[in-house]
């Protein structure tokens, strides 16, 4: 059967009014998915992302076949060859699709002749993004998201934000309460495709959707028992309750089954109930219109090299406690990568202030970290990945990002979580056997970037703490040990 067009699908733009689909034609074009050998290496990635990746897809190609549409799922080695051969079969050269989401689907996609149209998964386009950028001196999201709200026209009273503040970060830093308690959680029952693609990859948990209709269950779920409590708990963790009160949404929203205009529009139109504190539905925007953006636009701002970037020259490779909490005492550290292990997931705070913490600390090459990172998680795109990880988590592009490095010794895990109580160390030692880690390599870290740190005002007062530290060698001594064993495993 020949076909006057391929419209290619990427794995991540699975949405029915966005993107390619938007222009497709039942009759004339064939829609082609293309599960690559690389994208689903059971070598390299967690087998709960491949499980959600793959079903995700093979559900979308099944509901657009029952609409109607003319559909290949191809399994190939690379999506270069699935394409080249579904060219072969339907004697179709035109291959139509959006601008894809990361440097390297596009330049393949080009390489083959591609037609695109506008990547629309995202609520910025890329050239207002970097107009905006371009006119910056330093990337500040809170700038960014400010015009975001104006433009966009959310949670705006004319043109004053609704609450009368742009942003209520203060507000959103509590720790839980002693008896908090851990909200059941929405489960996402298997059917046939589900099944298949389990036993494929040897899984079996239930946390997450592989369809639309079931994130649009989570959103719901998330906007009738979470959103309230959203904002005031997002910075919170807890060995017993491992998402708190987010969203979870993050899977969906990068594999494209929900738009973030549909998530907006839903959480404004629940705020407007009445019952839901500003202070969280500005959090949640925040998050979406804001971070989400800000991070999607820095990506193809900052370059296809920007991956790259090692300012703190950081060589140290990956610690064995990443690929095995059981080579680690640090109960933070174990508690929150054998949940990585198995949800593949963790929320913003555990990735930043202690798996990048502990990555950035000990000097960890930014590479090495970003390839564990990008392996590990089910919502990691390339896109979403390499700013966070280089720019924010690891300080490796010396602050091009981020003004300064999110840097934090064992207080502020203390301060935010359960998890010291029962470590053998202690958060306010930074000298001794039980030295907290953290605390110990905070300052030491510190001390070895002083010069580097020492033109940064942000990073005044940190520099001032060091200055004051009267056992400064005896810390660097411990901290010499303390890298030996998280080396070999034994911290
Ligand atoms: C080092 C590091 C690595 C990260 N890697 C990823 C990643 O690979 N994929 C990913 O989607 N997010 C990443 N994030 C951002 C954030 O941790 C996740 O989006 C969030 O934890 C997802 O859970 P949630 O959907 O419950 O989010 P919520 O806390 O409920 O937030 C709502 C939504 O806001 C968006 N969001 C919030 N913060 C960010 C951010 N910094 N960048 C982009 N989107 C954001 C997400 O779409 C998220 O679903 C990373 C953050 C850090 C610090
Ligand atoms: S004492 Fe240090 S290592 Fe132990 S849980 Fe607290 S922050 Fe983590």
């Amino acid at each position: 059967m020949t076909k006057k067009r391929i419209v290619y699908i990427p794995f991540d733009q699975l949405h029915r009014n966005y993107g390619a689909l938007k222009h497709a034609d039942k009759e004339d074009d064939l829609i082609v998915l293309v599960e690559s050998e690389r994208m689903v290496d059971p070598k390299r990635f967690h087998p709960l992302r491949l499980f959600f990746l793959v079903s995700s897809a093979r559900h979308f190609a099944a509901e657009l076949q029952a609409e109607g549409y003319s559909v290949e799922y191809v399994q190939a080695q690379t999506t270069r060859a699935g394409l080249e051969g579904v060219r072969a079969k339907y004697r179709t050269q035109e291959i139509y699709a959006a601008e894809q989401s990361s440097y390297r689907l596009q330049e393949t996609l080009a390489e083959l002749g591609a037609t695109f149209c506008e990547n629309d998964f995202f609520l910025t386009p890329r050239a207002l993004f970097k107009e905006w950028a371009q006119a910056q001196k330093s990337f500040l999201m809170e700038n960014f998201y400010r015009l975001q709200r104006k433009r966009l026209n959310i949670l705006m009273d004319g043109n004053s934000p609704v609450g009368g503040e742009w942003n209520f970060d203060k507000e959103n830093r509590e720790s839980l309460p002693k008896d908090h308690q851990a909200l059941a959680l929405l489960e996402h029952p298997y059917d046939e495709i589900d099944r298949e693609v389990a036993a494929r990859f040897g899984v079996s948990g239930t946390y997450w959707a592989t369809t639309r209709a079931g994130a649009l269950g989570q959103l719901n779920y998330f906007l009738a028992n979470h959103f309230a409590t959203f904002g005031r708990y997002e910075d919170a963790m807890s060995s017993g309750d491992w998402s708190v009160h987010h969203s979870l949404l993050s899977p969906y929203l990068n594999n494209g089954l929900l738009h973030p205009t549909e998530v907006i529009a839903a959480a404004v139109k629940r705020f407007e109930v009445g019952d839901i504190p500003i202070a969280s539905a500005e959090a949640f925007v925040r998050q979406i219109i804001g971070w989400r953006e800000y991070i999607n636009g820095m990506y193809w701002h900052l370059g296809a090299d920007y991956r790259s970037r090692n300012e703190l020259s950081a060589q140290r490779k990956l610690l064995p406690l990443l690929e095995d909490p059981d080579r680690t005492s640090m109960n933070c550290l174990k508690s929150i990568v054998r949940d990585v292990q198995e949800r593949s997931w963790v929320h913003h705070i555990p990735r930043l202030m202690v798996l990048s913490n502990i990555a950035l600390l000990a000097g960890v090459n930014p590479q090495e970290y970003l390839a564990w990172m990008r392996n590990q998680f089910i919502d990691a795109s390339d896109w979403v990945m390499v700013p966070n990880v280089i720019g924010m988590g690891v300080h490796g592009d010396g602050g091009v990002m981020m003004t300064k490095p999110y840097a934090s010794g064992g207080a502020y895990i203390s301060r935010m979580s359960n998890y010291c109580k029962s470590c053998i160390y202690d958060p306010k030692k930074r000298t001794g056997e039980d030295a907290c880690p953290f605390t110990t390599l905070y300052w030491n870290f510190l001390a070895e970037h002083k010069d580097k740190f020492e033109k940064n005002h942000r990073m005044f007062q940190q520099l001032s703490g060091l200055k004051r530290l009267s056992d400064l060698d005896d810390v660097r001594v411990r901290a010499k040990e303390v890298l030996e064993g998280l080396e070999r495993g034994l911290i």
